[in-house]
């Protein structure tokens, strides 16, 4: 078959069910305020938990790290690895209480390049249903046995485990801290005691849980210090550097030897550019933000628990999370199409998310909040929500 026919044919057919995604261009991306076709609208769709995207701090660390070279030139092995980048990762190792840390371009390729490197044929990875594609694909590509676990559930994690554990391979028990689509946290501390129990090894994507929470003595470490485990508990954690702190890239924290192996053996890590050190110094100022100015993460907390007390009140179907993630389940892929775009007409921007993100019969608006977002704004989003709702209730009775 021809090549275009083929791909209009698959596209016509992805429209047909309500599943085709479009590209909305904004003229700029910062704070809550996003201008989408000449419009100002409010974004409640953006990673940008703590308002760092937008901090004057964060962009003039931006500015000055790009007089160090637009761009890295070379991988981090050759000539790409700069003083900043050093930095960055002493400062991450700090703030997420392990003894190293290693920048990656992205999270995705964090993910990927971390769990091929660990594991191979012969060893097993157990993942949770919900993991994020790049840990998905992971598992898919390192050759290694994948088992699954319903999401959050630790005794069907130990079922696959004691099935790993047949065995002679090594485990790898990769998991989400905070899931990305429902905003709930894993049950970690029960993970870990598991995975002390099997001698498995527990890897926790943080893309959601780095700088919003953390413990009393590591406040912005993320969900596996909010979980009390440390190093010798939770031994491979990634973060992203282009959620709560506002840039782009990632990271992973963990022991020394982790860290002197993933450069070694993390494909992802030696054959890519390194990361530009604007970027790097961008990073670097936010990770510094997060333990400086606490008052970012207590504003983002206060607006959780505001935006959870009055879409009680209001009845929305709010789900079971106390992160910055709040998704809204409808259901239905075309009610939640038709519900973001009234919100959009009202002047807010929401994400709507469908299959293959999540799970069919499960299609939901994502409500992610920020530090940088008023009172006021969440209220205006609430109200509007409330409206749209129940118009849809009174079409479809
Ligand atoms: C966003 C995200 C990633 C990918 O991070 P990027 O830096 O955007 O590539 C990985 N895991 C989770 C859970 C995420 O939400």
């Amino acid at each position: 078959m021809n090549l275009q026919s083929t791909l209009r044919r698959r596209l016509a057919e992805r429209r047909e069910r309500h599943l085709y995604r479009e590209l909305k261009t904004l003229a700029a991306a910062p704070g809550p305020a996003a201008r989408v076709d000449g419009r100002e609208l409010v974004a409640f769709s953006s990673n940008d938990y703590l308002g760092f995207a937008s901090h004057p701090a964060v962009i003039a660390a931006q500015q000055s790290g790009a007089e160090l070279g637009a761009g890295a030139t070379a991988s981090h092995l050759v000539n790409g690895h700069l003083q900043i980048h050093a930095q960055l990762q002493d400062k991450i190792a700090e703030v997420t209480g392990r003894e190293a840390a290693l920048v990656f371009s992205s999270g995705y390729t964090a993910n990927i390049g971390t769990i091929c490197a660990l594991v191979g044929r012969g060893d097993t990875v157990v993942s949770d249903k919900l993991n994020h594609a790049s840990l998905i694909d992971g598992a898919r590509l390192c050759g290694a046995a994948s088992l699954r676990f319903a999401h959050s559930d630790l005794d069907a994690l130990e079922r696959q485990l004691g099935r790993a554990a047949e065995t002679d391979g090594n485990i790898l028990v990769a998991v989400d801290g905070v899931y990305s689509m429902d905003g709930d946290c894993a049950p970690l501390a029960g993970i870990a005691a598991l995975c002390r129990d099997y001698g498995a090894w527990l890897m926790v994507d943080e893309a959601h849980g780095f700088g919003v929470m953390g413990s009393e003595s590591l406040p912005a470490a993320g969900s596996v210090a909010a979980a009390g485990l440390g190093q010798e508990d939770a031994p491979v954690v990634m973060g992203t550097l282009g959620k709560a702190a506002g840039n782009a890239g990632a990271f992973v924290a963990g022991p020394r030897e982790l860290i002197d192996y993933l450069v070694q053996f993390a494909r992802p890590y030696i054959y890519t550019t390194g990361m530009p050190p604007a970027v790097a110094a961008g990073g670097l100022a936010a990770t510094e933000l997060m333990q400086r100015e606490p008052q970012h993460r207590a504003r983002l907390r206060g607006n959780i628990d505001h935006f959870r007390a009055r879409a009680a009140e209001l009845e929305l179907p709010l789900a079971k999370s106390a992160s910055a993630i709040q998704p809204l389940l409808l259901g239905c892929e075309k009610t939640v199409m038709s519900v973001a775009a009234e919100l959009q007409q009202s002047g807010f921007l929401v994400g709507a998310i469908r299959p293959p993100t999540v799970p069919a019969g499960t299609a939901r608006l994502r409500i992610a909040l920020s530090a940088a977002h008023s009172e006021e704004q969440i209220e205006g989003l609430l109200e509007a929500l409330a409206e749209s709702l129940s118009a849809q209730k009174a079409a479809s009775a």
